[in-house]
This record gives structure tokens, sequence and C-alpha cells, in this order.
């Protein structure tokens, strides 16, 4: 067959498939052959009968069809085995056209053209019966009907992969903040600390300041009020310390009533006038006591700070800071210790 006949049944395929959608006409080889034969305008007969059903129905019931079918083309003296194979071969290319268009490319379907091919390669040395040739059309529509259920099947699957991507990527963002965040307060957790600092004195160490605070008389706070309140204190000292976090500056619970911020790129002054400015802000921190009707305030914290030396360790950094936290603390308390930075 030459390329233009292939072309021209190819063109009435693409004339039919619309129509055929349009009017809402099952793809069956019956009616398949039917609107090939229409819009190939072969048969006025024909053509005119199903103009006037279109016309009162909108559609072609499937009895009118057969009845159409058996009329005009169901005898197999009139079938033209040649034009048959004109309109599978254009079947076959439409098909692999909506194929790429789906850019489902499945081994299975594309051997399945190549067999069909063969197939209407045949036809033309041989004289087919009406069964055989139908049965080959079958196979077609068939297989468009497969790839058309293995393309919504794909589709669903897709659908739900993305969506159980969806759920995976949320649960690991929970995971990935749980495990660098304190529960509590919110703020970042001792693990986040122990990684931030080591980083941080192995990248660029000079000007690293620490801050360690540590609530004053916490246990006989909670002795008072109970542990529900002690939890509302340690919230809102959080909060307060936050607040008072510039870009850069970041806030850490230490251990159960002890924070640590660490202060980089800075001074021992500035970090101390840092450490000042949170401790006299906690002194204005007060817990609503809802059993008591009343709001409990009087709260405070002892600091110390200070900056890393060439010598320093992470350990040793720790170490010289908390020795200041507890001379805040034999001191008196609701101090910062330096007392000049
Ligand atoms: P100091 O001024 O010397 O620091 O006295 P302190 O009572 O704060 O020190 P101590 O280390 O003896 O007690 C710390 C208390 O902090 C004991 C513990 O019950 C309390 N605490 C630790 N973690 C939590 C917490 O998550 N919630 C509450 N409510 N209390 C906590
Ligand atoms: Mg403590
Ligand atoms: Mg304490």
């Amino acid at each position: 067959m030459t390329q233009s006949l292939l072309q021209q049944a190819a063109q009435y395929l693409k004339k039919a498939l619309p129509l055929m959608l349009k009017y809402q006409i099952p793809t069956t080889p019956t009616n398949y052959a039917l609107w090939y034969t229409y819009v190939s305008e072969q048969n006025s007969q024909l053509n005119a009968q199903l103009d006037e059903v279109i016309s009162q129905y909108q559609t072609c019931p499937p009895t009118t069809a057969e009845v159409l079918y058996q009329q005009h083309l169901g005898d197999p003296k009139d079938l033209n085995v040649h034009n048959l194979r004109q309109n599978m071969e254009a079947m076959t290319t439409e098909l692999s056209q909506s194929l790429r268009d789906t850019s489902i490319d499945t081994d299975s379907f594309r051997n399945k053209l190549e067999a069909n091919f063969g197939k209407l390669s045949l036809l033309e040395q041989e004289s087919f019966s009406l069964e055989q040739v139908m049965d080959m059309v079958r196979g077609l529509v068939q297989d468009s009907d497969d790839i058309i259920n293995s393309t919504t099947y794909f589709t669903r699957q897709l659908d739900k992969a993305q969506q159980e991507i969806e759920a995976l990527r949320q649960r690991l963002s929970t995971a990935e903040h749980d495990v660098m965040y304190d529960a509590l307060t919110g703020c970042f957790n001792r693990r986040a600390f122990n990684l931030d600092l080591h980083a941080l004195l192995q990248q660029s160490p000079e000007g690293t300041c620490l801050i360690l605070s540590d609530i004053d008389h916490f246990k006989d706070f909670n002795d008072t009020y109970g542990h529900v309140l002690g939890d509302q204190v340690l919230k809102a000292v959080s909060k307060r310390m936050q607040d008072s976090c510039r870009d850069g500056i970041k806030l850490y619970r230490f251990g159960g009533e002890e924070f640590a911020v660490i202060v980089p790129k800075s001074q021992q002054r500035i970090a101390r006038q840092l450490a000042e400015s949170m401790r006299r802000s906690l002194e204005k921190v007060t817990v609503r006591d809802r059993k008591q009707h009343a709001s409990v305030g009087n709260i405070s914290a002892s600091f110390g700070v200070s900056e890393w030396q060439p010598k320093d360790s992470t350990a040793s950094l720790i170490e010289r800071t908390d020795q200041l936290l507890y001379e805040a603390k034999r001191l008196g308390r609701n101090r910062v210790m330096p007392i000049n930075g």
C-alpha cells in the first residue's frame, strides 16, 4: 500500500473518531466500520440513513448500528479487504499515536502493535473471511481498551504513589523537627546544641560566645505550685529568652530548667549584655495559677557567659561557662557572671 493511501485511511479515521466521540458511539468493530465508511463517503445511502438516525437520537443506538452494518457492510461479497486493511493500519497508527500521547510506552503494547502489523500484511496476500478480518479488528479494539485501562490504572497508581510520597515527606519533616526541637518549649534541644556548637567551633570558632542559664530555686517553685505550673514557667522563660535572640543567635533547652544560647562572631562583653537583658526580662515573667486564681511571678535565673579561647574544645568551653553559672548561684543567684565581660 502506498503512503498516500495509508495517509488517506488515517485521515478518514481521524475524521471518524471525533464524530464517534461526539455522538457517544462505542468503539466496537461494527461502529468503526460504519463510521469509517460514513466519512469516506463511499455509500451515500448509508450516509443518508445515518444522518437521519443521528438527527433523531443525537447518537446511533446499538441495534440501529447493527441493522445498518448488516444492510450496507455485512455481506462478505461487499467487503473490501483492501479498505479494511487501510482502516486497521490507520487504527494501529492512531493507537500508537495515542500511546505516545499518554506517555505509556509499555513493551507489551508495542509487541501487540507489531503483531497486528504482521497480520495486516497477510491480509493482502491471502483472501480472508469476514470473520477473520473482524477478529483482527476486535483484537485491535481489545488492545486499545487494554491500553486505556492500563493508562487509567497507571494514573491511579501514580496518584497513589504521589499521596504516599507526600505523607512520607510530612512524616519525615515532623521527625526532623522532633529530632532538633524540644517538645515542651519549642526551642532547639540539647542534640541541636551539640551539633551546632561542634560545627561552629570546627568552622569559625573566633568570637563564639556561650551563655548558660539556670532557673533559680525551681525545685521550690515546683514543690509550691506543682509541675504543671512549672512547665508553664519553662515555656514562658523560653519565649522571653527567644524574643531577645537576634538573627544568628540560637536558644536551646540544655537540660531540665537550663537553657543555652550560642552567639556566633561576637565578644564576651556583647554576649554578657545579651544575658543581662535576658535576665531582666525574666524578672517580669508571670504565669497564671488557675487553681488559686492568681498570677505567680518572682521568677529569676542565673547566667554564665564565656567566649571561645584558642585552646578550647566544646567540652572546655561548656565547663568554663558552667563554672561561671555556678559562681552566679553561689553569689546569690539572679545575676550574670562574670560581673564585667
Ligand atoms: P538552683 O537555684 O540552685 O538552680 O535551684 P533549683 O531548685 O532550680 O535546682 P535543682 O537542680 O535542685 O532543681 C531543678 C528542678 O527543676 C528540679 C526539677 O523538678 C525541675 N525540673 C526539671 N525539668 C523540669 C520540667 O520539665 N518541668 C518542671 N515542671 N520541672 C522541671
Ligand atoms: Mg539546674
Ligand atoms: Mg535551677
